[in-house]
């Protein structure tokens, strides 16, 4: 077996995006070597959809996403959509089915779409290594920037990383004159190794104990690429004690509600990415009708972490909790005046809820009709717009999306390729666009990663 170190495509990053896009540009006949610090590959596909990997959505389009730019989330979705990787899916033989508003799942365990995706690396001839930590990068000569050495990274990696080749390369691609002048050069615990085109698909910044890292980040900061704030999206949120008080004993209810977070956007002829470092981009208001989950620290359920993408840190949400048209009704003075007002809520929400709104309002014990017009108001408005501050986030470790990335102000949607870089490739969820919840974001990771294949191609 010879060793090769020189590849067309080094992919960094074997997830979703860094698989799927390795894939398709060796069955090109593209010689590509993926390389991932992980241990085990494909941890975040086989964790996703609760085991059962929420791999597209039917309906997936720009207005799922959350971007600064809609046309460049448009552009990339157009070229590779829901329905190609569903025929994959069902190519492989594996089953699944729709649960909810065109979420597709697994039938069985989420390793399937893992499996897939190797299955697909095979045919292609990619060869994988892991786990390998890169630890400089030098672009090519020439090129505007100077090379990048790793950051810090946000897990563990063994000091005595090891290489795991699970395909074999036969020979140097490059002939033996080629000169680093059109290469990039990486540095990494399994050597030095050379590529006409390196693309960076590590991810964001979610679940650091399963390889997370800043490192794409890094080296498109390093490189004077914009990249814009990060935060943790699609996450639960934590209340205040105080707001928290009468909902303590709810712990594990759960109910549809609609739900408002964010501000209305405001467009002002500045691109994104002049913003201070520190302030987190706002991607505007939306509202969600979904079901939301009481927890001890606070609310989560899918209405909450889609309204988590839309709410920045000081800033409150808005829930309604009587979206059934008829229960507006229920206060009807004619028909219920003489009903106690915890009796008129058991009517419309769970009798918990109920209970604990009544102890909350201070009007439970009373009869609907006894109540003055003012107050009937207020009871009305905080039961269909209660506002609510919540603390923070549970944060990354929590979190199933990372919100920001690098701008893609700076990539060109036609080839995924740094606008100011030739050879340099952004793809998944390192760039600035993060998906609703409901198999967008895996959609996102898929149709990039095609993109980038066909260019790379
Ligand atoms: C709990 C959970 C459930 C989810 N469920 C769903 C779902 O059902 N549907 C959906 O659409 N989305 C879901 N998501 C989101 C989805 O998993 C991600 O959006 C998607 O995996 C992003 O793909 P990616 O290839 O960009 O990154 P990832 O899949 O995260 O892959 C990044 C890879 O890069 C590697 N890496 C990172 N840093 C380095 C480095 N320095 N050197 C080498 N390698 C590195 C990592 O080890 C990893 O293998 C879920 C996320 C979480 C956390």
């Amino acid at each position: 077996m010879v060793k090769t170190n020189a590849w067309d495509v080094v992919v960094v990053g074997a997830g979703a995006a860094g698989l799927f896009c390795a894939a398709l540009a060796g069955q090109r006949g593209l010689r590509v070597l993926v390389i991932d610090h992980a241990k085990t590959l494909g941890e975040k596909i086989r964790i996703s959809g609760g085991g059962r990997c929420n791999f597209t959505n039917c309906h997936s389009g720009p207005s799922n996403f959350l971007c600064q730019s809609p046309e460049f989330v448009n552009a990339v979705l157009q070229r590779y959509q829901p329905n190609d990787f569903i025929a994959l899916v069902k190519k492989h033989g594996i089953a699944f089915h729709e649960k909810h508003r065109g979420q597709l799942f697994c039938n069985d365990s989420s390793k399937a779409i893992v499996e897939m995706l190797m299955a697909e690396c095979q045919k292609g001839k990619v060869m994988l290594r892991h786990p390998v930590t890169v630890n400089t990068v030098c672009a090519p000569r020439g090129a505007s920037s100077a090379g990048f050495t790793q950051a810090k990274q946000v897990d563990e990696v063994p000091a005595t990383a090891t290489a795991t080749a699970t395909a074999t390369a036969t020979a140097a691609h490059f002939p033996p004159e080629a000169t680093q002048l059109d290469l990039w050069r990486l540095q990494t615990t399994d050597g030095a190794i050379q590529t006409r085109q390196l693309v960076v698909a590590t991810g964001g910044l979610p679940v650091p104990a399963i390889g997370a890292s800043a490192w794409g980040l890094e080296l498109a900061r390093q490189m004077g690429l914009a990249v814009t704030p990060v935060r943790p999206g699609l996450v639960p949120l934590a209340l205040d004690p105080k707001d928290q008080q009468g909902f303590e004993s709810l712990a594990g209810l759960s109910l549809a509600v609609e739900i408002q977070a964010g501000q209305p956007s405001v467009k002002t002829q500045d691109p994104p990415v002049t913003q201070h470092p520190n302030t987190n981009q706002s991607y505007g208001q939306a509202a969600f009708h979904e079901d939301l989950l009481f927890t001890h620290k606070g609310l989560s359920g899918p209405a909450v972490l889609q309204a988590s993408n839309y709410w920045q840190p000081g800033e409150s949400i808005s829930i309604n909790w009587l979206i059934n048209s008829e229960a507006n009704l229920i206060f009807d003075e004619s028909r219920h005046g003489g009903k106690r007002v915890d009796n008129l809520l058991g009517q419309i929400m769970p009798q918990r809820l109920a209970q604990a709104f009544a102890e909350k309002l201070e009007f439970g014990e009373r009869r609907w009709a006894e109540i003055g017009k003012k107050d009937r108001a207020r009871i009305i408005d905080q039961l269909t717009n209660w506002q609510v501050k919540p603390t923070g986030s549970l944060g990354w470790k929590k979190a199933e999306v990372m919100l920001g990335g690098v701008s893609t102000e700076e990539i060109d949607p036609q080839t995924m390729m740094a606008k100011r870089h030739h050879g340099l490739h952004f793809i998944g969820e390192c760039l600035d666009v993060t998906g609703h919840l409901g198999g967008h974001n895996f959609q996102w990771a898929w149709a990039s990663g095609f993109v980038c294949a066909q260019a790379l191609a």
